[in-house]
């Protein structure tokens, strides 16, 4: 009997009882190992299962040393906010544990107590929402009309191993392969015991035992990127069925079964999808869900300001969140035991991007400042193809807010990229042409644009049936058609767009951060999973996964926490500028719009694609300046550090994601996925290290130090 046989017949008998975990091992480990004491080693390892690597993957000092002796240390000392106020938790007693907190207002009313707070609601926090609401008050909190969310307009689909042909593990290796990173094969294929040939598919064979892993982990620190990938890819199927459960509806093929699309780096057909408008779907369902929950209280149009976070014994909590009704323009302070962020992303770092205007990086700013942990900001994804408006017949009238995305499913239904002289050019850089993953289509995009000095490449669908195309991608073949383009007989003009952040704030396996009671998921948070680089339709699927992991530590630091109702008087509250006099407010509305302008077009220029030590530098010293300088305005026409407006928080929140970027970038000294940098242009084996960026304990809310020694120095 084959190995592959054995292997699957133990996997079943594995998932049944434990004997068949047993033989599983059993008959893996004689058979996959050459070596006899290893075979028993890995056998009676599997045998004492317990859950030691989940127990241990909470940060804590040590982890803090792990990360210290194996991370590239990237110190970034500005923008931190540090509030020292007294403790407003304490543990509750058997006898007030089930007294909740609802939804409440004190005598100002504009403080509200809530058992949970989320910011955001897209699929992280809505879906998080949804099962925390079972045990407590919930608030949503959000900043502009619910629905606006990255998760809104993802087009491709959620991927998950959902067809008996696919295999959990080779979702795992494409992720891995994708990631470039940490976990790739070679990674994996750690030296423990002397034995060499300890490869990949012990590991996936071992996921029932995370003993297993917590055993590697003594020797590697870093396979528990592995475990992470291993986590999502087998979680994801009943991700995916709960979404349906709940109501989301997907596409079926003629069998009645769900329709599985196949996008770049995927090497099977796994992703679930509502034909190109996937995320719009997704949205709606979950959205309609929390409507249906009496538990949750969405506020729309309220704009997360900053965390209110003590320090305790060395240790930072989290309390709530103040926030700014922009439609009221007012400030209202959420206190709460429990915080998800559950923000999104960051796209609007860079001129051309896919995100929608939310996309600020609030997030991980408004963490960064709050004192939490930030990780790998240097990989920024740009989808290879977003719709070039020069391109197309009929040029739009006014720039857009984002790009249109043409998503990668398009290439993954056969579609192929040429220049303008309609030469195939991605089997020139790449075996996998048009379906490699997607830095590497951007790059050679990048590539082709430069050589070429074209302003876009044509992505070219119309070989296949008309009905094909236009019951894939209804949404993509309207858009272009308001713009005279038939994608069914022209091909499509497009160029690279800053579209995901697979850094963020770095979270555990329950999405939790170093900050107590601050949790993480979705794309604000960097779990590892994507490593270097994103596999087309794993965020969605790692923001479901990682929501419903969210959910059990939450809930138990719900339990032990009570809430102060006096607390929140304990924070500066934030001023609005209505002070300000004359045109000041209209003068810094304008210049905060040129500097955002200028910003993304240093970063575009100096942080892209293709980078190099000498052109981040100079993006370093621009973005300080231009810092300064905005800062320096504001200070001149009476501004004040409390004091806040929309414009200037998310310009502030721009500002410290795209430093954050830069720094992650100068640190890396190779290039790996995402990152590419003329100056190391390979892959380092020394450098397969996590980006850290700790806290500092600066007490800044600003970010220059000119503009405190200004505010000092300036009359009132
Ligand atoms: C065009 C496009 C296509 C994509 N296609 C796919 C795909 O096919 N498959 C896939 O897996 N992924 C795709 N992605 C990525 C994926 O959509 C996102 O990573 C995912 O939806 C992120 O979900 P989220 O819940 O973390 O954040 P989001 O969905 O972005 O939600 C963030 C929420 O936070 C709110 N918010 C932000 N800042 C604040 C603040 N300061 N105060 C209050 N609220 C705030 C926003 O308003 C929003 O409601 C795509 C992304 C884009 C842009």
């Amino acid at each position: 009997m084959s190995v592959a046989a054995i292997w699957k017949i133990g996997k079943w008998f594995g998932r049944v009882n434990l004997p068949g975990r047993m033989y599983s091992l059993l008959s893996f480990g004689l058979s996959a190992f050459p070596s006899r004491p290893v075979a028993l080693f890995a056998c009676v390892a599997g045998f004492v299962r317990f859950e030691f690597l989940e127990e241990n993957s909470n940060f804590g000092e040590e982890d803090r040393d792990t990360l210290d002796r194996f991370c590239t240390i990237s110190r970034f000392g500005h923008g931190t906010t540090v509030r020292s106020v007294q403790t407003l938790f304490t543990r509750r007693t058997a006898a007030d544990r089930h007294t909740r907190i609802a939804c409440s207002q004190d005598s100002n009313c504009d403080t509200k107590f809530f058992d949970f707070i989320v910011v955001g609601s897209g699929v992280a926090g809505l879906r998080y929402a949804l099962e925390v609401s079972k045990y407590g008050s919930v608030a949503i909190i959000t900043k502009a009309e619910p629905q606006e969310s990255n998760t809104n307009y993802a087009q491709g689909g959620v991927s998950a191993v959902l067809c008996p042909s696919d295999s959990v593990e080779s979702h795992m290796q494409d992720t891995i392969i994708a990631g470039a990173y940490l976990c790739d094969e070679e990674t994996v294929r750690v030296s423990f015991l002397g034995v060499s040939n300890f490869t990949i598919l012990f590991l996936i064979q071992a996921y029932w035992y995370p003993v297993a892993f917590s055993l590697l982990m003594k020797y590697d620190p870093r396979m528990l990127i592995v475990y992470i990938v291993m986590v999502v890819c087998t979680e994801g199927p009943d991700r995916v069925k709960e979404l349906i459960a709940i109501g989301a509806s997907f596409d079926h093929g003629d069998d009645g079964k769900l329709h599985l699309a196949r996008e770049g780096g995927h090497s099977h057909n796994r992703i679930v999808h509502a034909a190109d408008m996937t995320g719009r779907e997704i949205e709606r369902a979950l959205l309609k869900a929390v409507d249906d929950e009496p538990n949750i209280f969405l506020f729309g149009h309220h704009f997360a300001i900053d965390l209110l976070t003590s320090q305790d014994n060395g240790e930072s909590y989290c309390h709530g969140v103040d926030t700014l009704n922009t439609e009221t323009q007012q400030i209202v302070r959420f206190i709460s035991k429990v915080t998800l962020l559950a923000s999104g992303g960051a796209g609007h770092i860079y001129p051309s991007t896919t995100n929608p205007p939310v996309a600020t990086g609030d997030g991980v700013a408004m963490a960064h400042r709050a004192q939490a942990v930030i990780s790998n900001m240097e990989f920024v994804q740009f989808h290879p193809t977003a719709l070039a408006d020069e391109g197309l017949p009929i040029k739009p009238i006014n720039r857009r807010d984002n790009a249109f995305l043409i998503t990668e499913a398009v290439r993954g239904d056969g579609g192929i990229l040429y220049n303008q002289s309609m030469q195939r050019f991605m089997p020139l850089y790449d075996e996998r042409a048009e379906l490699a993953p997607r830095d590497v289509v951007a790059r050679s995009i990048d590539d082709q644009l430069k050589k070429r000095g074209e302003k876009y490449v044509l992505l070219d669908i119309s070989h296949k049936p008309r009905e094909q195309i236009l019951s894939h991608f209804p949404n993509i073949a309207a858009e272009c058609l308001r713009y005279g383009l038939d994608i069914t007989c022209s091909s499509i003009p497009v160029v690279p767009a800053a579209h995901y952040m697979c850094g963020g704030i770095r979270a555990g396996l329950h999405g939790e951060t170093n900050v107590k009671g601050l949790y993480v998921a979705g794309e604000v948070a960097c779990t590892g999973l994507h490593g270097a680089n994103r596999l087309a339709s794993n965020s969605l699927l790692e923001a479901l996964v990682f929501a419903r992991r969210a959910v059990q530590p939450s809930i138990d630091h719900m339990a032990g926490s009570n809430l102060d109702t006096h607390s929140s008087t304990l924070w500066t509250r934030p001023m609005l500028p209505s002070s300000l006099k004359g045109h000041a407010i209209q003068e810094i509305l304008f210049r905060t719009k040129a500097t955002r302008v200028e910003l993304q077009s240093i970063m575009w220029e100096f942080v892209g694609i293709v980078r190099s030590t000498s052109r981040l530098k100079t993006a370093e010293w621009k973005i300080g300046e231009l810092e300064a300088d905005w800062e320096d305005f504001l200070f001149r026409r009476g501004w004040n550090p409390t004091m806040v407006c929309l414009e200037a928080c998310e310009m502030k929140n721009l500002f410290c994601c795209a430093k954050l970027v830069v720094n992650s970038a100068l640190a890396r000294h190779e290039s790996r996925g995402l990152h590419f940098t003329e100056d190391f242009p390979f892959l380092e084996e020394s450098k397969r290290k996590p980006t850290i960026i700790f806290p500092t304990s600066m007490k800044l809310t600003w970010s220059s130090q000119q503009v405190h020694k200004l505010i000092a120095g300036l009359p009132r």
